[in-house]
This record gives structure tokens, sequence and C-alpha cells, in this order.
């Protein structure tokens, strides 16, 4: 199918939209896709008005099809000696300005369009983050819930089988993302050490004794609160006794209950995929340890807070519904930490109601296009997924830096270097809104600050 601009079309408001329908023509049935190309063309409408040469080298029809797809087949044998088949994935994007570099998701819900649509992101993203890193995202539709430790390092082996082909230090460096942690990072690096017989940088996210990060863990969630705070500032409040909503319970949300802490609020929830965890007395550090060894080491499930904190109640979710509980409890600020789309429409109406005034994305995509509408029209303060949570890519920037110079930085300047990036996007996102005339609109910030760079990269690279 061709991607020129459908005939008759001319200025760049009908132009976006041309190449956003031939977007959905070209990617039948990937929702997801769609959704995150929609939210950044909208914002690039600001951009074609006063650069035509971007228009001229057909940049946004580039920049939406992905370099190279990589899809194959992943066997392997569970405990009883059976045979399971699985789908890997590799998306990788765009590498105008560096290697690919994005998270594997490990998730029986992923397929292409997910998966497109978190490589598209990552994109801008990495941009943002002032790093040499292109985009990319990959993974499978294996669920590691109920694996023993020999089902996922078999898996895993035969994922890196395959993939290792593709991938390399300075090619396409994978990481972790939903269902893929410490774990599943270390059988991954293993087998790609054993196949290529080298041991360089590969992967991000390693374990601290063989080439990781101090912070890298933390990165996500710090990340996320470093930038929540730089939004705070601009409105001269602190988190000093915030109430903060917190949803998911792995390491982005972990992470961000932790930072958070730090600087004085009070989260008072958690999530998994089957509800919701509400504390009213407050999740302290103690019960925050307590979560970390349920979900890292025993890999139980949410609900079993309850049974050890009596005051906590437990409220079961149903995704066909079109709200969750989690985002009608009163709160001062929102960090949705789970997964793509967790705030519809209706949960952003109970937030507003509620008197939130900060959402920081932690999660990708977490809010629905009409739910990041309803927040931008009432002037809440709203950090976008691109920059929010771009902390966690950043640090897996640094480590390759370590990995590259052979050398481990202290955790004291990981962390250091951590906050100055996040102050960092912040400032671009604030004063990028400004000039394009939209004040305080961080989402066209964070899409147009994370496109220049690599739509000048592109004009620069020639047609490839
Ligand atoms: P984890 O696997 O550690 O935790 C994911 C959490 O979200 C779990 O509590 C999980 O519950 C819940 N969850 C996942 N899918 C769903 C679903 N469909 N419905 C309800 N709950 C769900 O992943 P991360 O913390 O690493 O990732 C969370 C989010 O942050 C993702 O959107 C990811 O892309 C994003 N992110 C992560 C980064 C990182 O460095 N790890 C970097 C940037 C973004 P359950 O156990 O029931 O599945």
């Amino acid at each position: 199918m061709s991607v020129m601009t459908p005939p008759g079309i001319k200025n760049s408001g009908d132009y976006i939209e041309g190449v956003l329908a031939t977007v959905k023509a070209k990617n039948l049935a990937e929702s997801e896709f769609h959704q995150a190309v929609q939210e950044v063309l909208d914002s690039l409408r600001l951009v074609l008005q006063k650069h035509p040469e971007y228009r001229s080298a057909r940049i946004l029809e580039r920049i939406t099809e992905p370099e190279r797809v990589l899809m194959f087949r992943v066997p392997w044998f569970d405990d009883r000696g059976d045979v399971q088949v699985n789908r890997g994935f590799r998306i990788e994007m765009n590498s105008a300005i560096g290697p690919y570099k994005g998270g594997l998701r490990f998730h029986p819900s992923v397929n292409l369009g997910i998966l497109k649509f978190l490589a598209f992101e990552q994109v801008f993203k990495n941009s943002l983050t002032t790093l040499p890193m292109g985009g990319g995202k990959g993974g499978s539709d294996f669920d590691p819930k109920g694996k023993s430790d020999n089902e996922v390092m078999r898996f895993c082996q035969s994922f890196m089988t395959e993939l290792q082909r593709h991938i390399g230090p300075d090619t396409d460096v994978p990481a972790g993302d939903i269902g893929v942690g410490g774990r599943e990072i270390g059988f991954l690096f293993g087998q790609y050490k054993r196949l290529r017989n080298e041991f360089t940088g590969v992967l991000t996210g390693k374990g601290l004794n063989w080439g990781g990060s101090l912070i890298r863990p933390e990165a996500t969630g710090y990340g996320c609160v470093y930038f929540a705070n730089e939004m705070l500032k601009t409105r001269k409040e602190t988190f000093d006794g915030k109430l903060c909503l917190v949803s998911g319970s792995g390491n982005v949300s972990q992470y961000t209950v932790e930072k958070l802490l730090d600087f004085g609020a009070k989260p008072i929830t958690w999530s998994d995929s089957d509800g919701v965890i509400f504390d009213p007395d407050g999740i302290d550090r103690e019960k925050l340890a307590w979560v970390m060894e349920l979900k890292n080491v025993r890999r139980g499930r949410i609900r079993e807070y309850t049974d050890k904190y009596k005051k906590a109640v437990f409220m079961p979710t149903d995704v066909k519904l079109d709200h969750n509980p989690i985002w009608n409890i009163k709160a001062d600020c929102a960090f949705p930490s789970a997964t793509q789309n967790e705030i519809k429409a209706k949960d952003a109406a109970n937030l507003l109601k509620n008197g939130c005034k900060l959402v920081a994305e932690g999660a990708n995509m977490p809010c629905t296009l009409e739910a990041t509408k309803m927040f931008l029209d009432a002037k809440t303060l709203y950090g976008p997924a691109k920059a929010a949570n771009a902390g966690g890519v950043a640090t897996s920037g640094l480590e390759m830096a370590q990995n590259s110079a052979r050398l481990s930085w202290t955790r004291e300047e990981v962390d250091d270097r951590l906050h100055k990036i996040m102050i960092a996007i912040h400032k671009t996102c604030f004063e990028t809104a400004e000039k394009y005339g939209t004040p305080g609109n961080l989402v066209n910030g964070a899409n147009i600050g994370g496109f220049m760079k690599v739509a000048n990269a592109m004009l620069d690279q020639g047609l490839v």
C-alpha cells in the first residue's frame, strides 16, 4: 500500500489526518498503535506549520513505519515435558539517534500492535533523555505467572536463541518491562553470552555483579517522582503530606512509593490485575518491604496485603467495566504505574471530582485519549509517560556508558545523574510547550521536544 498522502489534502491539519488514516489502514486492528500515533501527530500540527521541510521529506510517514519488525516462534518444554509454543517479537522502530533501545514485555496480552505502540513511544522518550538511543521494543505472549524458575529459564533461553542474531551492544540493546525483571534478564544474558561467546552490554537491567548499574531497578519510579516534583514546583507546591494513589505493585510502583515516602507524601494504594488495595493509614517503609518480598520473591497476589494489614481493604477489579475503583479514592496525586489505558474517561472524571491535582504516568500510555484531554482541559499537572517515566531508560543509557567504559559508578553518582536528567526533561517539555503557544501542556512539550531531535537526525542522514 502506498504511504502517499491522499490527493486533495493541502494544509497541515489535512496532511496529518491523511498520515493517520494511512497508519490505520496499514496497521489494521492495532488500536494501541493508532492511539499512540494520534497523540503524537496531534501535537505535531504546531510544528509542521513552522517546518515544511519535515513534510517534504515525508518524516511523518517514515517515523510511523518501523525500520524492522521481527516475529518468531519460541518453542520450549514445560516441567511435565510437554512442548509449549509462544510468539516472540522485536520492533526496531528508529535508529536515527542511536542503537535501538527499549524493553522486553512478557505478558499474555502482548501482540504486534501493543509492541508497536511501545516502540513508537520509546523513540520520543529516548530522545528526551538527551542520551544517544534509538527506539525499540519487544517481548512475547509468554506468561511468567505461575511458571517455575526452570520453565522461565527454558523459555528465556529459547527466546534468546533467535533474538541474539538481531541484537548487539551497538545495534539493539533490550531491557526489562512488564514480566521481565532481574531473573529474566539474567537468563537472557546467560544464553546470549553462551551463544555469542562475548561479554558485552547487550542488555540493561543486569545484576550488579555482572555489569548492571546501581539505581537501575529504582530508576523509573524514582524518576517519575522527580519529574512530578518539578511539576509541583511550577505551582510552588511540595509533596509534603499529599495523598497519592499508586496503581500496580511491580517494579515501577514499588520505587514510586519509596521515593514518595522520601519526599514526605502519603501513598495509600496498590493494585494488580485482580484488584486494588486501599490502606487508609498509608503505606510506610515496613509495608513497602513486605510488598517487595511478596511480589519479587514469593510472587504472590496483592490481595494478601489485607491478611497482614487488617485496616486495609481489597476491592476486586473487572477489566470489562468502564472504570477502576482505585481512581475513585480521594487523593491529591495519581501515579498510574501498571499498564496501558488503565485510566478511562470515567476514571478521569472521578479523579477530578475528588480534587486530584497531579497525574504522573509511570506506566506507558496509562490514560486513554479522552482521559488525557480531560486532564489537560482541567489544567491538571499532567506528566505524560514519555517524559515522566523516561528515568528507566535514561539509567539504562547510564548502564551502557558504564559498560563501555568498564567502570561502575556509585549509587549517589547514578542517582544524581538521574535526578538531573529528569529536571532537564521537565525543562524541555515545559519550555517547548510555551514556545509552541500551549503553556503548561506537557503532552505537546514532550511530543514536540522528543520529535525535533529525531526528525532533524533523519533529515541529516538522507532517505534511509
Ligand atoms: P511489572 O511486571 O514489574 O509490574 C506490572 C504491574 O502492573 C503488576 O502489578 C501487574 O499486576 C500490573 N499489571 C500488568 N498488566 C496489567 C493489566 N493488564 N491489568 C492490571 N494490572 C496489570 O512491570 P513494571 O512495573 O516494570 O511496568 C509497569 C508499567 O511501567 C508498564 O506500562 C511498563 O511499560 C512501564 N515502564 C516500565 C519501565 C521499567 O523500567 N520497568 C520503564 C518505563 C515504563 P499482575 O501481577 O496481576 O500482572
